[in-house]
């Protein structure tokens, strides 16, 4: 080990919480960490869309090692968990260990953060919201609430409460009096609530609730005594992962559940990420209850064509430089590296970003822009060169992407400028993207796919294929793009009544709202 932990250069390891399931309950540090990290090494219990995002729109992928359970087969040992980051830190990388719910709860997370302190490996804590506040809280139960619940103790089912020297005081827990949250006590129930019962002499008709995936799109609550928990949640099929409530706080449920009353929890919908637009109607139909599938997921594929190396190779007689994506950005920088440039070559040549997103990303690379204009559009771009006198006989460089409106060259060469646009990269249909979604339709997963336009019809049917296409239920947002629809052979189930996001939302909702989940 060359360089001492923490000094610059040298790897780290950043363990940290990812949530409970629902992606919109990771942290904002995590978040940002998940994005610029150079590996990332994660469980079994983190949801499938929070390791995708980390993996998307990356020039160099990022460096991804799964060490979960997966289909039946054992975790990865912790000693080759431990070794693993060890590795992956003295490599010099900055490393993400991502576990479920908060690290440092039932998490094993102290113990690695042990094992890279004897390493001296540097290592940083990111806190998660914890499975056994989140759960009850998507269920409607708080795991406190005045006059009813002044305690809770977090407690794991792993014990054996059977077992002589338990780990656990099952008696005095009971005897607590407060709310008791329970992980990973699934299997264990029953001896549990013998124990509270038995031994600690709780009422059996103190309220339970089990929660089942909570805070996923899948979430199921079981809710009934101590006395018929075991038996209602085995009738229910509940299994792992789940949390189990136990106390008076379970009541409140009734009165304000909330996650489960939506009027699309419980499905399924796939959106086509064709367009802008796919977002909004993303949130849409998430704020009703949907799990949303966005598909294909789109991969950002470098064009290293002859035009760009001869344009780096003159790279200093360029007097503008407009760059309009992060992408543009990181796939300039990383042609210029590889023709063994940096910074120093674009010394005299003004940097032209669309907004403060493309400007930061040159910043890193020690490049500080002339000009942002205040609209991040190319209308924008146009309208702030067009005010400056030194674009008038200038000779321009915008490296772009694959099918790029023109605008941009075209106003400039109406300035007088001379622009070299040059195509350096483009997005492609992710098939391995796709590939998780194809699964979910064999398994009849998925309750419709909605369809903005005729190209996302396309776009659906080449990344799935006709024969998964046809076996769903389609929502169109009107009569145009049900027509593509119907003759690729899909089933158009509802149609939208106008033409608009919130249109097709409302048709999807009539649609799947009565159908039993
Ligand atoms: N560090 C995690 C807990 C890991 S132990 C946290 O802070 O949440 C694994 C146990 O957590 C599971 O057996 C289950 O009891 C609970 N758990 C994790 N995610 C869950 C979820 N989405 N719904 C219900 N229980 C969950």
């Amino acid at each position: 080990m060359a360089t001492p932990a923490g000094a610059a250069g040298a790897g780290i390891v950043y363990l940290v919480g990812a949530g409970p399931g629902d992606p919109g309950l990771q942290t904002v540090r995590a978040r940002a960490l998940l994005a610029t990290s150079d590996a990332l090494v994660y469980d079994a219990l983190v949801h499938p869309d929070i390791i995708a995002m980390a993996a998307r729109d990356r020039v160099v992928p990022l460096d991804m090692h799964f060490v979960g359970k997966r289909g039946g087969q054992a975790s990865t040992p912790q000693e080759e968990i431990n070794a693993l980051l060890i590795r992956l830190a003295r490599e010099g990388k900055r490393v993400v260990r991502l576990k479920g719910g908060d690290p440092f709860v039932f998490g094993r997370g102290s113990e690695e953060a042990q094992v890279l302190a004897g390493a001296g490996v540097a290592f940083e804590v990111v806190p998660g919201v914890t499975a056994g506040v989140a759960a009850p809280a998507y269920a409607g139960i708080p795991v406190t609430h005045r006059g009813v619940a002044t305690s809770v103790t977090f407690v794991t089912g792993h014990e054996d409460p059977a077992r002589e020297r338990s780990g656990t005081d099952w008696s005095a827990l009971a005897r607590a009096g407060g709310t008791i949250v329970l992980y990973m006590g699934v299997k264990r129930l029953s001896d549990i609530v013998t124990a509270l019962v038995e031994q600690g002499g709780m009422t059996p008709e103190t309220p339970v609730a089990v929660i089942e995936w909570g805070t996923c799109a899948s979430q199921r609550t079981v809710t009934a005594t101590l006395s018929t928990i075991v038996e209602q949640a085995r009738a229910e099929g509940i299994g792992a992962p789940a949390i189990t409530v136990i106390g008076d706080v379970v009541r409140f449920r009734e009165q304000i559940a909330w996650f489960d009353r939506r009027p699309l929890h419980g499905r399924r919908i796939v959106v086509t990420r064709a367009r802008a637009q796919a977002s909004a109607l993303s949130e849409l139909l998430r704020a009703r209850g949907a799990e949303v599938v966005e598909v294909p997921a789109i991969r950002i594929e470098p064009v290293d064509g002859a035009a760009l190396q001869a344009a780096l190779d003159t790279v200093q007689s360029y007097d503008w430089l407009i760059l309009t994506s992060r992408n543009a950005v990181t796939i300039m920088w990383e042609a210029l590296r590889r023709r063994g440039l940096d910074a120093r070559a674009l010394a005299g040549v003004k940097l032209c970003a669309v907004g403060p997103g493309t400007a930061e990303a040159l910043l890193e690379h020690g490049l500080a822009v002339d000009l942002v204009p205040e609209r991040a559009v190319a209308e924008g771009v146009m309208e702030a060169l067009a005010a400056r006198p030194d674009v008038r006989g200038s000779r321009v460089f915008f490296p772009r992407a694959e099918g790029a409106r023109d605008l941009i060259p075209t106003a400039l060469g109406e300035m007088g400028a001379t622009v070299d646009a040059v195509t350096i990269y483009r997005s492609v249909p992710d098939g391995a993207g796709a590939e998780p979604l194809r699964g979910a339709i064999d398994r009849g997963e998925v309750d419709c796919v909605t369809f903005t336009s005729s190209s996302t019809v396309r776009f659906f049917v080449d990344a799935v294929g006709a024969e998964r296409a046809r076996a769903l239920r389609a929502a169109s947002i009107g009569p145009v793009t049900s027509a593509t629809a119907r003759e690729l052979g899909l089933t158009v189930a509802a149609e939208a009544r106008t033409a608009t996001i919130a249109g097709l939302v409302d048709a999807v909702t009539e649609l799947l709202a009565g159908e039993p989940v």
